[in-house]
């Protein structure tokens, strides 16, 4: 089982004198203008810490030249390393694929557009060195965000809370530090349909927040449009909930009783006053709005037998087109 093998691996890695106490995972999707200055901030804010530490950046298919920018950091510093996607996979499999290959007794997961400011790493370190293994960065508020998406956003947490089998805390996001043994159990996980936050949470161990100011994004614009974040909030609640699926046998009996109900009340009416025809309004709308309810009853098992149907079909979370590593450029150059 190749799932196994890389724990093996892994814990006979952790043994080496090689593994380097953390890993930074970032993804990158058109990213090029923000690398350099992401970069800038990271290695003093490691150094600070008294830490060795190798990055891994993951580009998630960008258009731009993020690619070439990050092949010319990995020149420069061996520390650094990339993989490069075949197409976009999103970021959620973007973190996947950085975790799969990380080295480090810990894993700092961040975004690569300096939302997530470096600054805050050693605090993280600090926490872990005390024994916690999920160390989450909290948000204080969602002040960078667009007043319409903290809106859903709030909505949806609302929802996951209410419905879902994971309890996320407020304001804890993809940026964080991981034990191994957080990572190696989030890794045991290979769902296609990734819903990270939820992921974090599912996996437990030893958690603590330390509080951080989201600053804008660098450059550039969000990756995230509303179509994305719809079909990620689904993810979300399709992966921690099978509420959704269950709930329409409950709407079905409401909806039978009251049926039930009005059958016996045209059954008594029509005893005590005779046939009456009139009613046409009264069919059209209860049709249409039966049809309605069965329709969207459909509609959520569809999204569920979507996700089943991914699942089985088994394909590989993502697929590697490049790795951009110092050694292996000297490999190759020595050939
Ligand atoms: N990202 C990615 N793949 C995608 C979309 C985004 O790897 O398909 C990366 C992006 O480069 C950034 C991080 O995920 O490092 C967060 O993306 P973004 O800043 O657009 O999201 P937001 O901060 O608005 O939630
Ligand atoms: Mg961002």
């Amino acid at each position: 089982m190749p799932r196994r093998k890389f724990l093996i691996e892994a814990s006979a890695m952790s043994d080496s004198v090689e593994t380097p106490d953390i890993s930074i995972v970032i993804p990158v999707f058109n990213e090029r203008a923000n690398l350099r200055p992401l970069v800038a901030r990271l290695a003093p804010a490691l150094t600070r810490a008294g830490v060795s530490f190798e990055a891994i950046f993951v580009d998630d298919g960008s258009h731009d030249d993020s690619l070439e920018e990050l092949r010319a950091l990995c020149a420069e510093e061996p520390r650094f390393r990339a993989l490069s996607f075949s197409r976009n996979f999103g970021k959620e499999v973007a973190i996947a694929a950085g975790l799969d290959d990380a080295r480090g007794r810990a894993v700092v997961i961040m975004d690569s557009d300096l939302q997530h400011p470096p600054e805050v790493i050693p605090q993280f370190i600090e926490r872990w060195r005390e024994g916690y293994k999920n160390v989450f960065g909290q948000r204080a508020d969602r002040a960078t965000d667009p007043k319409m998406r903290s809106f859903l956003t709030e909505i949806f947490y609302r929802l996951l809370e209410k419905f879902g089998d994971v309890s996320l805390p407020p304001g804890a996001g993809d940026f964080r530090l991981l034990d191994r043994q957080a990572v190696d159990a989030l890794l045991s996980m290979r769902e296609r349909a990734r819903f990270n936050k939820g992921l974090y949470a599912w996996i437990g161990f030893k958690s603590v927040g330390v509080p951080f100011e989201v600053d804008a994004r660098a450059s550039g614009e969000s990756k995230f449009n509303f179509t994305r974040l719809v079909r990620f909030a689904l993810d979300g609640l399709m992966s921690f909930s099978s509420i959704p699926l269950k709930v329409w046998t409950y709407v079905g009996l409401v909806i039978s009783c009251l049926a039930l109900g009005m059958a016996v009340y045209f059954w008594a009416r029509t005893m005590l006053f005779g046939v009456d025809t009139p009613g046409f309004p009264t069919l059209v709308v209860s049709i249409a709005f039966f049809s309605g309810v069965q329709l969207i009853s459909l509609g959520v098992l569809g999204e569920y037998v979507a996700r089943i149907f991914n699942e089985v079909k088994g394909r590989p979370l993502y697929l590697v087109a490049e790795r951009v590593e110092a050694n292996k450029r000297d490999e190759r150059s020595l050939k």
